[in-house]
């Protein structure tokens, strides 16, 4: 008999959000890492409509999503979720995980997946303590950040992380957990790829082909906003 009948029943499922703008290795791996390291069978990549906490995106969200579906296609562990891009509304992150979580039941273990940076952003998000109620959360982390420790982390949030269970990898509940993770190092970000290609510089190796193509097909990133 499997040790963990409670995740056989109820394997965990990851929810990636970011504007995508355009996909690129950083997220992959992120996500690639992260279902590795929790035992994910799904992750759910939710490119955003209109990010309530930043700019409107750069490039229109039919686009972000088909970059999204090209970049993860061959990988049955990925999958798209365009529900925040079809919506009128801004898309905020705890609406998402409420849905998914009346979607799925309340036994259904999900992991909210985030870069270092977004982690360290999340007291200005809409509800932001209720994400803790509504999923696990993963924050990848930069190689030598002591993210607990640091001071770039609001006092806020280091009260609330302190209130959780710390865990470096798979855990049994729906929610409520935190998992700090060093994840390969990939400094790459979509902002850096929009100004090489608008400078009609090279971004191969720094995103999939298939999404390089796309870029190339519909004239993406071509000028400077
Ligand atoms: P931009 O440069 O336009 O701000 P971005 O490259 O940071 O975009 P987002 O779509 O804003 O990408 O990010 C979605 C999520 O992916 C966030 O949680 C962010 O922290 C994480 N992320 C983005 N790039 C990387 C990277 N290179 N390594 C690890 N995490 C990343």
């Amino acid at each position: 008999m499997s040790p963990h009948p409670y995740r056989l029943t109820h394997p965990a499922i990851g929810v990636f959000g970011g504007t995508f703008d355009p996909i690129h290795f950083g997220h992959l791996r992120l996500a690639e890492e992260m279902a590795e390291a929790l035992g994910l069978a799904r992750v759910r990549f939710i490119p955003a409509g209109q990010p309530p906490h930043r700019g409107a995106p750069r490039t229109a969200a039919p686009h972000r999503l088909e970059m999204v579906r090209r970049a993860i296609a061959g990988n049955p562990l990925f999958s798209v979720d365009a529900r925040e891009v079809e919506s009128p509304r801004p898309s905020y992150t705890v609406d998402t995980l409420a849905a998914l979580r009346a979607e799925l039941g309340f036994e259904q273990p999900l992991w909210l997946l985030l870069g270092a940076d977004a982690f360290l952003g999340l007291p200005t998000w809409h509800e932001w303590r209720q994400l803790f109620v509504l999923a696990h959360i993963a924050v990848a982390a930069r190689p030598g950040a002591q993210l607990l420790q640091s001071d770039a982390m609001p006092e806020i949030l280091k009260n609330e992380v302190s209130q959780r269970q710390l865990t470096d990898g798979p855990v049994s509940g729906p929610a409520g957990s935190v998992l700090l993770r060093q994840m390969t190092p990939l400094a790459i970000s979509a902002t850096a790829i929009r100004e090489t290609l608008a400078r009609h510089r090279s971004a191969r190796y720094l995103l999939p082909d298939a999404v390089l193509d796309y870029i190339d097909e519909h004239q993406l990133y071509r000028h400077n906003p």
